[in-house]
């Protein structure tokens, strides 16, 4: 049962950063963030996607979003450095960072890992992460109450066989949140996870090709808990790692 509520306007004013917002889970929750009111920055690698997603919250009836085509597997510190300065310039401040994007890799035994692929998955779904929190934690300070939140999964929290770097990288993930919500704690800036479940995407289809992806629940399903960890009624939660389909 999804048993996070969140009022209709519960992120009115609020400025929020999602990676990955072209597809998936990331797209949904920009759509849902920009419903409930907040100006959305919605980061990305395929343009065309974005400028979709963009079109849609205009024609919705929300707050025009910002566009930022980056690639995360090649973005170094200095272009998180300048999307910091973008934003303090556009917007004053960033009151919600979504870590969403990930890529999977592929599912095989850890001695069969490529130390290609190994360096590609840890640096989509972590080093980003690092370089890209630590550029903007200047700009969440702006903020009155900010709040970041990383996504974690199943196999970052229990190892199972042949799931390879991507579990490490979401281990790793889990860590770095911890770690931030220790030492920002009493601050106005709190860090958690979302483990979104099993979710009607294309990377859960790489990973489970065989499925009936009908039996499976849908990126909007999920989004309670996502519109509660951006919005004012989970600012004294910190250090968390949440079930988006708690059984
Ligand atoms: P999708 O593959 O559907 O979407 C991932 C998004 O990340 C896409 O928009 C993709 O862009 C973007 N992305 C990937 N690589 C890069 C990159 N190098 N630079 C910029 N953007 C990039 O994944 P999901 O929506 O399923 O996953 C979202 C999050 O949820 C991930 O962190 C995933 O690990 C996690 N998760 C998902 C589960 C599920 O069942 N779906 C279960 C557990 C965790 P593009 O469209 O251009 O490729």
């Amino acid at each position: 049962m999804l048993s996070y509520q969140v009022t209709e306007n519960a992120l009115q004013n609020k400025v929020i950063l999602i990676t990955g917002a072209g597809d998936g889970i990331g797209k949904t929750a920009a759509l849902n963030f920009a419903r409930k009111g907040a100006e959305v920055i919605l980061l990305g690698r395929t343009v065309e996607k974005l400028e979709k997603v963009y079109d849609q919250i205009v024609s919705d009836g929300g707050k025009e979003p910002a566009i930022v085509p980056l690639d995360l597997n090649g973005a170094t510190a200095s272009h998180y450095q300048q999307l910091a300065q973008t934003i303090r310039e556009q917007f004053g401040r960033l009151d919600g960072l979504l870590h969403n994007a990930s890529v999977l890799g592929h599912l095989r035994p850890f001695v069969q890992i490529p130390e290609q692929e190994w360096q590609q998955v840890m640096q989509v779904n972590l080093n980003s992460v690092f370089l890209m929190t630590q550029a903007l934690i200047p700009v969440l300070k702006l903020s009155e109450t900010a709040s970041v939140v990383m996504t974690s999964s199943g196999v970052g929290r229990q190892g199972r066989a042949y799931w390879g770097t991507y579990a490490i990288s979401k281990f790793a993930t889990e860590g770095m949140m911890q770690l931030l919500a220790d030492e920002y704690s009493g601050s106005s800036i709190r860090f958690n996870c979302i483990n979104p479940g099993a979710t009607r995407t294309s990377m859960r289809a790489k990973a489970y090709p065989g499925e009936d992806p009908n039996q499976l629940k849908t990126p909007e399903d999920i989004m309670p808990v996502y519109l509660y960890l951006m919005s004012d009624e989970s600012k004294e939660v910190n250090g968390q790692s949440l079930d988006a389909q708690p059984k």
